[in-house]
């Protein structure tokens, strides 16, 4: 065992502080990783809060992992020590079940999340990112391309696999007219990634306070949410919206906004459940769905495609002292467009 050094909440809505823990021995299939940045996601205060009910304490946060590899069980073939890599929302999952092997274990029961889970067959608890090391399966090692620093290219390991699986499921590209409600830490993303897929991209924000980023980062049209305009104006105009949102909003006006067979995607997290009526998707056949994170082949390749495009998140990168002003901050969506903990500041 090897004593691991991070931050963590200790009971719900506590103040995170230090925490001192032990990973595991690494196994032979195990490569062991030096944590140098880990993003600050939304789900990370939505966990801290037990706002979804399945918080485990104490907690450290952390699913938006980058570090170099320091060491490897005798049987990884992928990784050596040195190697840029990254660790997401999920350590492992089924290994028997068929959907596996369709490339869909997100959505498996056998799911075992980065932090606030157990161990495969133990009551250990999983510990996640804001801390100096982590032990992690061979087969749930992400490789992050050389050209993208790390810092940056962590909030890819969430926020970006997040919204490069919907765009991919629902075919954005060239001659798509995409909306990205919210214009946060995933839906920057989405900017990005949905405008290098070739789609026309408009962000859906609460004001026009961040519109020159938006048009920056790849947006055709940025609308603001509290012009009440803005919803007779784009009716009817999309075929795909994806909602990064938690907070409440009028679900139903945000469907109208769709053409006839147009999808809503809920990837924001709602702690309260969504209030929608039949008729904006009986009158034009809408769809409204959901999606969570990636798998580990779809996140591998969503890193590639960031590398051949030169794509990372914007970031503002803290101290780990600074991690309870920054969830402050976030809930009043003053970031942009991601923290990401310095882990060398654990000291
Ligand atoms: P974030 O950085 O806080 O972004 C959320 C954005 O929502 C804000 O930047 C803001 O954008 C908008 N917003 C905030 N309050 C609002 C309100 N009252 N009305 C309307 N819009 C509001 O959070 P994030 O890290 O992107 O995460 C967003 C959600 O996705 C969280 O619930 C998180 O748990 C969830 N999530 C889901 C998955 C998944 O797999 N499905 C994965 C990761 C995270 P504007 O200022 O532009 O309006
Ligand atoms: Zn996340």
């Amino acid at each position: 065992m090897a004593l691991a050094k991070g931050y963590a909440a200790p009971a719900a809505k506590a103040p995170l502080a230090p925490f001192t823990f032990e990973r595991r021995e690494p196994n032979d299939d195990d490569v062991v990783i030096a944590i140098r940045y880990c993003g600050i996601c939304h789900s990370d205060i939505h966990m801290v809060d037990n706002g979804w009910g399945m918080s485990v304490y104490p907690l450290v946060p952390g699913h938006e992992i980058a570090g170099v590899v320091t060491a490897v069980g005798s049987k990884v073939t992928k990784f050596k020590p040195g190697d840029h890599v990254g660790v997401g929302c999920f350590v492992d999952s089924c290994t028997t079940c068929a959907h596996r092997d369709v490339d869909r274990e997100q959505y498996m029961p056998g799911l075992v999340l980065t932090y606030s889970g157990f161990e495969r067959g133990s009551t250990t608890p999983t510990y996640g990112g804001y801390s100096d090391s982590i032990v992690v399966k061979e087969g749930y090692v992400l490789s992050i391309p050389q050209n993208l620093p790390l810092d940056a290219a962590a909030p890819l390991l969430c926020a970006g696999i997040t919204l490069y699986s919907p765009l991919r499921h629902w075919n954005a590209g060239p001659g798509k007219k995409v909306a990205i409600v919210g214009m946060g830490g995933l839906g920057h993303m989405g900017v990005k990634l949905a405008h290098a897929m070739g789609a026309d991209v408009t962000v859906l924000s609460q004001t026009l306070s961040k519109k020159d980023d938006g048009l920056r980062l790849g947006a055709n049209r940025y609308y603001a949410t509290n012009d009440p305009d803005t919803f007779t104006t784009l009716a009817n105009q999309f075929d795909l919206l994806i909602c990064t949102v938690s907070s409440p909003i009028d679900w139903n006006a945000y469907l109208n906004l769709l053409k006839v067979d147009g999808t809503f995607v809920i990837v924001g997290a709602p702690e309260q459940p969504v209030p929608v009526n039949a008729f904006p998707m009986i009158m034009s056949r809408r769809s409204l769905a959901g999606s969570a994170i990636g798998s580990i082949k779809e996140t591998q390749e969503m890193l590639d495609f960031c590398g051949a495009h030169d794509i990372v998140a914007d970031i503002e990168t803290i101290a780990i002292g600074e991690v309870n002003r920054a969830y402050e901050r976030i809930a009043r969506s003053d970031v942009r467009y991601r923290f990401v903990i310095d882990m060398a500041t654990l000291g």
